[in-house]
């Protein structure tokens, strides 16, 4: 194994720490390398329905943001697969995201930094150094890259659910074509949930699709101009440096700029319904119902039946619906990876029980600070709602890599936001005026 000491070791290689290896496949003064337990690169696998869709632009690849010229572009990939031109005539509004994750494979086969079929399994601190357990043998490094993803997250009622009644979206790829049961409750209205009804409807075996969100209605994702400011470096540098109080706010108040259904998938549900309410005469039994505003607060196994009950808040009643299987579309929660339990107690967390990020992405814990932990795909919270997404993976992979070498290798100066976020100078002071005259 390696004998020499690493400048970063990643853990997992999916889109982020792919990002960072694709951005410092630029800089070989350093030497990094990547361990993936799986054997080959796989994005999501268990959520590549037919017919998925990107919720981002090919532009926000792994690279382009701020690399422009590097080799690991998606426009790159194209002319490699010399697809360029029937890309562009194809004219998608959102790109299939088969073909996005066959971009991320293309990337993953050709960097040489990456390990497939090695988990990291244990990481101890000691004399500067993280000396580092994987299947592959011993390793050490100055610096560590947590790029593992996040783990499904089922709410606490379904916990004494029977597996076979019930799995989570992460697996619905793998599960979907087995459903034989008639009646099936999706509960969650985001993106996957929305895909999951989508897939359903198209089963034989399924005569009755019910889609169950806490949300008021089936809401969209929000992508326009000024929303999509929230998704710059600009907005992102200066949330950051708010209070932690006032970042669990706001967080809170942007869930539909990047938890909300594409506007293409409603669109193509809505008219699905349409159709099916057309073809059954007119008649409300046509085979899907749609439940929004509904907090499911029990599910109890009678039989070969579900039972749940949820609180509408529509009219503030309690309802219950008998279904045969469960589908939970309730997306997924950071844990800090085992590997990583030695260091537990010496990493400051939240007061919601998150790591606490310094602005370049690494974890504030006791270690001396060249011996940087950088965790991708935690920052909710303390970077805002675009860190779990692809948006700003190429611009934040450019941030460590500066941060690693010490200097600006990557240029990052943006010009200042279209939106005046914070309170500037001239701002208080005219406000002072304006208190001084109502005086
Ligand atoms: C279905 C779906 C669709 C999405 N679509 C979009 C989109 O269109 N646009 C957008 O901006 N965002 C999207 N996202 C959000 C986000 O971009 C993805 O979740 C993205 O995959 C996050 O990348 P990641 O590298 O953090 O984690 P993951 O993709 O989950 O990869 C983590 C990897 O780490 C590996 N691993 C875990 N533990 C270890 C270990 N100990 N040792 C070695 N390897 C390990 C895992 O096997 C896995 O391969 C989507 C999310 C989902 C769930």
């Amino acid at each position: 194994m390696t004998s020499h000491v690493l400048d970063l070791a990643g853990a997992g290689i999916g889109p982020f720490n792919l990002s960072l290896a694709a951005q410092l496949d630029s800089v070989p003064q350093l030497s990094v390398r990547f361990f993936e337990r799986r054997s080959a690169f796989a994005w999501h696998p268990g959520m590549m329905l037919p017919g998925a869709e990107m919720q981002t632009s090919i532009l926000k690849d792994l690279v382009t943001a701020t690399n422009p010229t590097s080799p690991w572009s998606f426009l790159s990939y194209l002319v490699e697969h010399k697809r360029f031109y029937q890309f562009l005539n194809a004219e998608y509004e959102a790109v299939p995201r088969k073909e996005f994750a066959d971009y991320l494979g293309w990337v993953a086969r050709g960097l040489t930094s990456l390990r497939f079929g090695t988990s990291m399994r244990e990481v101890h601190a000691n004399d500067g150094l993280f000396s580092i357990a994987t299947d592959d043998g011993p390793t050490s490094a100055r610096n560590l890259s947590v790029g593992v993803g996040k783990l499904p997250a089922r709410p606490a009622w379904a916990e004494q659910l029977p597996k076979s009644m019930t799995f989570h979206s992460s697996e619905a790829a793998h599960r979907i074509g087995d459903v034989k049961a008639p009646r099936v409750a999706v509960i969650g209205g985001g993106q996957s949930g929305a895909e999951i009804v989508d897939a359903l409807l198209d089963l034989n075996a399924v005569s009755s699709v019910h889609w169950i969100s806490r949300r008021p209605n089936f809401e969209p994702l929000d992508a326009t101009p000024f929303t999509n400011e929230l998704f710059t470096p600009s907005y992102m540098e200066r949330f950051h440096g708010l209070p932690e109080e006032l970042r669990l706010i706001h967080t809170r108040r942007q869930v539909l700029a990047s938890d909300g259904v594409s506007a293409s998938t409603l669109k193509k549900l809505y008219r699905r319904l349409y159709e099916r309410k057309l073809e059954a005469g007119g008649s409300a039994d046509h085979g899907i119902s749609l439940r929004p505003f509904r907090d499911v607060i029990s599910a109890e196994q009678d039989g070969p039946e579900i039972a749940l009950t949820m609180r509408n808040g529509f009219d503030n009643s309690i309802e219950t619906l008998a279904v045969d299987m469960v589908v939970l579309a309730t997306g997924y929660r950071f844990v800090l990876p085992e590997f990583l339990h030695s260091l537990e107690n010496r990493i400051e967390l939240n007061s919601i029980g998150e790591p606490v990020l310094e602005s370049d992405f690494s974890l504030a814990w006791d270690g001396p600070r060249e011996n940087r932990i950088f965790v991708l795909n935690a920052g909710r919270h303390s970077h805002g709602i675009a860190e779990p997404q692809l948006s700003l993976a190429a611009w934040r992979s450019a941030v460590i890599a500066n941060s690693l070498l010490g200097r600006e290798h990557f240029k990052l100066g943006q010009l200042d936001p279209i939106v005046q976020w914070e309170t500037q100078e001239h701002s208080s002071t005219l406000s002072s005026h304006l208190g001084q005259a109502a005086e």
